[in-house]
């Protein structure tokens, strides 16, 4: 007997117990949908930045290079949450090795299916299911790339009853969100306690504690985090809960297993989150502003005149990285740096 797909285990489940939160229905899905494919590339259902061009992973392993360099070359680990295909961390170990820095790696990913493609790059790596099993005692560089945006969600809705936890029902059109029986107003800010009905806020606890352990664990062993990913800072954006198929939008309710669901981070929260375990956060700047800063502009250079055919190529991938109508301001940079190590780079001058 074959098992059942993560569509018909989410509609009996829903059977059974009634709507489930919309996190339960995201975690159940991006879990079904990573461990079974590789989704990165042009025959997959999204390309990610590293994917576009080699200079978004060098830039990122020289800039934690520079870091570990001007803090006095301890020995440290490169960490990297959700590495895809292994492809930014390929890039970032390389340039890192070219200035005398050969960290150990660890990689924390779920999806058996891109351990092993990570593990055709890295055949040393060491793999973790979570955070809690990362090595103690020795600074970690740390990025985490297009990473947060897959955790799962929870979203508020006000209807004329209050604000209520929006669920997932299943009928004969298949999933549908539905809010909650139990009243959640205290959960919401006063500001939007009288929100307009059908207003829609949302949080993210497993990022937020994710990103809390991240912060403690540099704030206590030194090192530095860079976090990448499209998002908001500030206010809430109301609903971003979305899907990505074959390069289009599609209905996250729809199918789920089959397609990637995401939902834009709020650096707000990572914000908080790292002050509040004692790292000094930078950020959020825009990637094309940081690409920019740390030297895109001086990389796509060096690279052309090595490969004059591929030029334009190489310009195409920076514009694509960079520009404010491509990635360039939708997709945000923010830095954690441990208490006692220098200033990064590109993000402008230091706090007075
Ligand atoms: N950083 C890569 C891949 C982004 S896709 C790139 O930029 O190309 C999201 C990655 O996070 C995948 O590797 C996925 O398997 C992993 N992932 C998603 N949820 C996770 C979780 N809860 N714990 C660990 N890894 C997770």
């Amino acid at each position: 007997m074959t098992s059942p797909s993560c569509e018909e285990r989410l509609a009996r489940l829903i059977r059974a117990v009634g709507p489930i939160p919309i996190a339960q229905f995201m975690a159940e899905a991006n879990g079904a949908y990573y461990a079974s494919r590789d989704p990165l590339g042009a025959a997959g259902d999204f390309v990610t930045a590293p994917e576009i061009s080699q200079m978004f992973g060098e830039l990122i392993g020289l800039w934690l290079a520079d870091l570990w360099q001007q803090a006095g070359e301890e020995p440290a680990c490169y960490v990297e949450l959700g590495p895809g295909r292994g492809t930014l961390a390929a890039d970032a170990t390389r340039a890192m090795r070219a200035i005398g820095l050969q960290p150990a790696v660890h990689f924390v990913e779920t999806s058996p299916a891109l351990r092993a493609a990570q593990a055709e790059r890295f055949a040393n790596a060491a793999w973790h299911d979570d955070l809690s099993t990362l090595p103690a005692g020795k600074p970690l560089l740390l990025v985490a790339n297009e990473f947060f945006d897959a955790l799962p969600i929870r979203q508020f809705v006000r209807t004329v009853n209050g604000w209520r936890e929006r669920m997932v029902a299943h009928g004969p059109d298949g999933f549908v969100p539905v809010p909650g029986e139990v009243p959640v107003d205290a959960l919401v800010p006063d500001r939007l306690r009288d929100a307009p009905a059908g207003s829609i806020l949302e949080s993210a606890p497993m990022g937020t504690a994710i990103a809390r352990d991240v912060a403690g664990r540099i704030a206590e062993q030194g090192g530095a985090a860079i976090i990448i990913d499209y998002g908001y800072a500030g206010r809430a954006a109301g609903d971003t809960f979305q899907a990505v198929h074959a390069h289009a939008y599609a209905d996250p309710f729809a199918r789920p297993g089959t397609r990637d669901l995401t939902a834009h981070v709020d650096f707000s929260a990572i914000r908080q989150a790292g002050e509040a375990e004692g790292v000094r956060v930078h950020g959020p700047v825009g990637q094309g502003a940081w690409l920019e800063a740390i030297g895109i502009g001086a990389r796509t250079a060096a690279l052309s005149r090595g490969s004059p055919t591929r030029a334009e190529e190489i310009e195409a991938a920076r514009h694509r990285l960079t520009d404010a109508g491509e990635m360039g301001e939708l997709f945000k940079v923010m830095a954690f740096v441990a208490p006692g190590w220098p200033e990064p780079a590109g993000f402008g001058a230091p706090p007075a």
